[in-house]
Parts: C-alpha cells; sequence; structure tokens
C-alpha cells in the first residue's frame, strides 16, 4: 500500500474509543473489551477497514480485531466506521501493531479465526520470512488460535498463493479448501466481502485466490 504520512493520524486514533491503545494490556482479557463471551476474529493488515467493518456488520455474533501497522492507513479504517454505515457497530475494535508481536496481545486459544487479505507478497525470496503466510508466521497464529481455529487468506499474487499452501503443509495445517479463482467459485464465494484491494484488482481482471487452512 502505498503510504503518505498523515500528521493527525497518530493523535486521532489516540482519541478514538475504537481504537485499543495499549492492546499488550488486552491480552487474555479480549472478552472483557468486548463485554461479552462472543467468538474473536481477527484480520491482520487491515488497510482501511473495508472487509472488517462490513464482516462485523454481517455477524454481530462474533467480535472482530483488525490490525494494522501504519497509523496512517488505520486512519482511514477508523474514518470509515465513523460514517453512518458502521458507526452504531459494537462488535469491532482497531489496533495499530506489527502482527509479529501477535502473541503479546493475545492469549492463547483466545482467537477463534484469522484473515489475511491481500498481504504484501515481499517478493525477494531473503524476505519471504516477512510473509504473513509464512512458516514463521503460522508459528506465531499457533500461538494465539484455538486448535481447528482457521486461517483465511485471498491473494490476487499467484506466486504469494502458492508459496503459502506449501507454507501451510510446511506447517503441518490441514488445507480446507482453496481456489485460483473465487469469484467463479460459488461455493467458496458465498457471502464473500470484498476487500479495496480485492475491488481494485478483480475489476481489472485479476482472478482472486483463496485458502482455507486449519491449525494442527
Ligand atoms: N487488506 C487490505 C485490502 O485487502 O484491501 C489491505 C491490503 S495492503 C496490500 C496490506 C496491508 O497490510 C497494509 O495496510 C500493510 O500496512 C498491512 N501490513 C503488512 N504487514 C503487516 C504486519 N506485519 N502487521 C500489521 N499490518 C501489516
Amino acid at each position: 500500500m502505498r503510504l503518505r504520512n498523515i500528521p493527525r493520524a497518530e493523535g486521532t486514533l489516540q482519541a478514538h474509543n475504537i481504537v485499543i491503545k495499549r492492546p499488550e494490556d488486552q491480552k487474555g482479557c479480549w472478552r472483557q473489551v468486548f463485554g461479552n463471551k462472543q467468538p474473536v476474529h481477527i484480520e491482520i493488515g487491515t488497510g482501511k477497514g473495508r472487509f472488517i467493518l462490513n464482516k462485523a456488520k454481517a455477524n454481530p455474533d462474533i467480535n472482530f480485531v483488525g490490525i494494522e501497522r501504519y497509523s496512517s492507513v488505520l486512519l482511514r479504517a477508523v474514518e470509515k466506521y465513523d460514517t453512518d454505515e458502521f458507526k452504531d457497530l459494537q462488535n469491532v475494535r482497531f489496533i495499530c501493531i506489527d502482527a509479529r508481536r501477535i502473541e503479546e496481545v493475545f492469549a492463547k486459544d483466545e482467537v477463534e479465526r484469522i484473515y489475511l487479505n491481500f498481504s504484501d507478497p515481499w517478493p525477494k525470496a531473503r524476505h519471504a520470512k516477512r510473509r504473513l503466510t509464512s512458516v514463521e508466521f503460522l508459528e506465531r497464529y499457533e500461538k494465539v488460535l484455538k486448535p481447528y481455529g482457521k486461517l483465511e487468506f485471498k491473494t490476487d499474487n499467484t506466486e504469494l498463493f502458492k508459496f503459502s499452501l506449501e507454507q501451510i503443509k510446511e506447517a503441518g495445517w490441514t488445507l480446507q479448501n482453496f481456489t485460483y479463482d473465487l469469484h467463479h467459485n460459488e461455493e467458496m464465494n458465498q457471502g464473500n466481502i470484498m476487500t479495496e484491494y480485492e475491488e481494485k484488482f478483480s475489476s481489472k481482471g485479476n482472478p482472486i485466490n483463496k485458502l482455507i487452512a486449519v491449525r494442527k
């Protein structure tokens, strides 16, 4: 994502009650954050928030946490939350951290599902460990995701997708389902919520890949 530094971003996020300011203080306490015992789903690399806000709206019985590492990007998600369409949602929060720190923020088994949408590809081989579907990240997810919890990943980048399929296998996770053309796969596309990147790339005719993997 092209990044423009927005000076007011930090202050706006700090002042907004939808943003959890010291998320490490909530480790093991996310039920209290939401005030109920609903399952917690997280999206890593939330970007401008379209996916998670629509997901939260469509699923009031699930709590959603959007994770984005850049305040200038998360600002856009928070501004979207503030619109009439989303401002009454009770089941969504945002945190501004690098997902490498995920174990500092969520306790063992605290997360039921992880969404990764159009994650940065890090095309150079020496950067492979930075990819959010690398074995290194899957090991981090295992520390917070319930056994048999799921990871859902969408991307238009077929190289990254093939890499991810291999990493899922290498990590010992189970591949539940996958497609190289989500929008023409009736079963997997059912209830699909488009992200900003998904809209952009599919409108150019790029097929969208999706996999669903289950934690060992
Ligand atoms: N998910 C959105 C979509 O599909 O429209 C945005 C996709 S954008 C290519 C990837 C986003 O993931 C960027 O906003 C980036 O800052 C964020 N991101 C990448 N690596 C991250 C990490 N390690 N922790 C948190 N956010 C990350």
